[in-house]
């Protein structure tokens, strides 16, 4: 049973990770999520099911658009993978919970924000504002809920869910907007509402390693690119990729990091 079930929200998490694409292809545009249905963006062609088929349809396809032979964007495939990971882990380390349920809504959102920066180098308003709320909405059905709530083996300040995500939002955001104050142009009003919403949706303290892990992975590229000469001193980074990292690995994994490390005083 447990193997059907991690199986089925697999392939779900694959099926959602196609779906993240048209977000991730239409949003930043302005264009409708629904309508027009899947076609190939160069010459217009309407999608059949088969070529539909996340994963197997663009390996099928070898990666072009079988009218047109246009290249499809790799970014499709790793989106479809990612999500299926992605939704393997959350099962894997949750079970079947509304702790695996919320993971994996963040997973998809965090997910959407890391490829528009990097394709767009835009943190969407229409993105942060909606998520921000949603993540109010589950803080305060957990603080109605008598403990542990919507999450199991979280260290929420006790009983105080809404306080904690607050709290984290408002560390959040202040830790970015520090950064923006003293270097202008590293950091821009789009990392600021990232990072509250980092806050938000991982709740204070675990936050604290989600942006942590974030600006660790986003400086380590930096250098990297900087070392390897693809990027110079005034190049912009998006660092929205890298900071949207942070809070997947920390809701899989920080809560158990965090333990471990309480445990050890
Ligand atoms: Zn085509």
């Amino acid at each position: 049973m447990e193997i059907l079930l991690t199986v089925i929200f697999t392939l779900l998490g694959i099926a959602v990770g196609s779906f993240l694409n048209v977000v991730i292809d239409r949003l930043p545009a302005g264009r409708s999520l629904v309508l027009p249905p899947s076609q190939c963006d160069a010459c217009g062609h309407r999608l059949s099911p088969g070529d539909n088929i996340p994963v197997f349809g663009y390996l099928w396809l070898r990666g072009r658009c079988r009218y047109c032979g246009t290249r499809i964007p790799r970014r499709i495939l790793w989106v479809e993978l990612l999500g299926g990971i992605l939704f393997f882990l959350a099962f894997w380390r949750f079970g079947l919970s509304a702790e695996f349920a919320i993971t994996a809504f963040w997973c998809c959102v965090f997910l959407v924000i890391i490829f528009i920066d990097w394709e767009h180098k835009l943190i969407l308003n229409k993105i942060t504002y909606p998520a921000a709320v949603v993540a109010l909405v589950i803080l305060a059905i957990d603080s109605l809920l008598p403990p542990p709530g919507l999450f199991t083996g979280r260290i929420f300040m006790p009983e105080t869910s809404i306080l904690s995500g607050v709290i984290g939002g408002v560390i959040g955001s202040g830790f970015f907007l520090v950064a923006a104050l003293i270097k202008p142009g590293g950091m821009g009003v789009g990392d600021i509402k990232l990072g509250g919403l980092i806050g938000l949706a991982t709740g204070f303290p675990l936050m604290i390693f989600a942006v942590l892990i974030g600006v660790i992975i986003g400086g380590l590229v930096a250098v990297a690119l900087l070392l390897l000469k693809l990027k110079g001193w005034k190049d912009f980074i998006p660092y929205g990729t890298f900071l949207a990292i942070g809070p997947i690995i920390a809701l899989l994994w920080g809560n158990e990091i965090l333990n471990w490390y309480i445990g050890f005083f």
